[in-house]
């Protein structure tokens, strides 16, 4: 039976095939291009909004329909009511969004997040547009290290109701429930996915040293660029947190006792690593003092931009230089600047890391002032 049945099927598919090649064709239908269908996209528009010192994201939605998935250019500028975002008066509040980066978001069928930046209806930028005034180039590169606390109930996640947990020592890069709980973890796995899925360069993560604190690491090239990304993956950090009942508290120093005093409690930064194409290829030692004798000179207007509170935080305690001091060292965890063990092997080649950034600020301003006093001392 199963020969009969084998012998058939062919007999019946060789028939077909001679039918389907002996049928001529039909010249009088021209050839049609593959219609094309259009889908709805949601564009999730994404902005930075007017309050300060402390800049918070803001973003909503509209729908249009494209043919595949749309390209930056494609995606039309839009706006909003800058009167309740502190971003303009009553009277005439329409902000304009410029989209400046798109990603996929894969947590939406057919879901796009849209960094933009914001102007005024005369076409001036808005004074919270950050992005609008920083110098860029592409071959300055950047890894941002956000540290960051989930925070629920006022306290750090997992700490216990109205008071302490046991002292840091376990937490940094802990493992185990005593030490990191049973959500975190399942919220940083999703963020590191939901990165990967949108393009962004997230390079790692780890448990950090204060109980409920964590980091992540993004990497890019461009100052413009780098700080895209890490705005959009604090985005998804904070929109992610949600459905599990966490908030993201970036503030740089949220343990403090009343009347701010300081607790043996970590501090949140945003270690700033940072290099040009020429210290990457040339660099050396006379050049890397120049530049550090720059940056102590720019002292001020980089602690400037380096996000609110940070005198809580650069205490010269838990890994930090004093915030009116500027120092530089190898391996030097606690000095403003830490040079890597491979710069000084390489020959003063490589990337340097600032340490003074905090967790809370803005990465445009961060990298353009780094990019802007890297500028100003000369290669040759
Ligand atoms: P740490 O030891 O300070 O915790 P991490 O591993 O968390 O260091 O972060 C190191 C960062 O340095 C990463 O974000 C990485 O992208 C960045 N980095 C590595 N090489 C370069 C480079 N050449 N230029 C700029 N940043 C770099
Ligand atoms: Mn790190
Ligand atoms: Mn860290
Ligand atoms: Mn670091």
């Amino acid at each position: 039976m199963p020969l009969a049945y084998e012998v058939l099927t062919w007999a019946f598919s060789f028939a077909g095939q001679r039918l389907a090649t002996s049928l001529p064709a039909d010249v009088s239908e021209p050839l049609k291009p593959p219609e094309k269908i259009m889908a709805k996209y949601k564009l999730e528009y994404i902005w930075l909004d007017g309050y300060t010192p402390l800049a918070s994201l803001r973003s909503k939605t509209q729908i249009k329909e494209f043919a595949s998935f749309p390209k930056l250019s494609e995606l039309p500028v839009w706006g909003f009511d800058g009167s309740s975002t502190q971003q303009a008066e009553g009277k005439s509040s329409d902000i304009v969004l410029k989209p400046v980066a798109s990603f996929p978001d894969s947590t939406r069928k057919n879901g796009v997040l849209v960094m933009c930046e914001c102007f005024q209806h005369t076409g001036v930028a808005s004074p919270s547009n950050s992005r609008a005034t920083i110098p860029d180039d592409p071959d300055t590169w950047f890894g941002f290290e956000q540290e960051y606390f989930f925070w629920k109930d006022g306290a750090p996640l997992g700490f216990p109701v109205g008071g302490f947990p046991a002292p840091q020592g376990p937490y940094y890069t802990g493992v185990g429930y005593r030490n990191v709980g049973n959500i975190a973890r399942e919220i940083v796995e999703k963020h590191i996915d939901i990165c990967l899925d949108a393009g962004i360069n997230i390079e790692g993560i780890n448990a950090e040293v204060a109980k409920g604190q964590w980091e992540f690491q993004i990497f890019g090239k461009g100052s413009k660029n780098a700080a895209d990304q890490m705005w959009v993956a604090r985005y998804i950090l904070a929109r992610l947190g949600e459905s599990y009942g966490v908030d993201i508290e970036w503030r740089c120093k949220p343990i403090l006792a009343p009347f701010q005093q300081p607790l043996d409690w970590n501090g949140s930064g945003m270690h700033s690593n940072f290099s040009t194409k020429y210290m990457r290829e040339v660099g050396g030692k006379e050049y890397f003092e120049k530049l550090m004798a720059a940056f102590n000179q720019y002292r001020d207007e980089h602690i400037a931009v380096y996000g609110p509170e940070n005198h809580l935080r650069l205490t010269g305690l838990h890994e930090t230089q004093s915030i009116d001091k500027f120092s530089y060292g190898v391996a030097d965890r606690g000095a403003s600047i830490r040079v890597p063990h491979s710069f000084v092997n390489n020959g003063y080649k490589g990337y340097l890391e600032d340490r003074r950034p905090n967790s809370a600020a803005d990465p445009y301003l961060v990298a353009g002032r780094i990019l802007k006093t890297i500028q100003t001392v000369p290669t040759k």
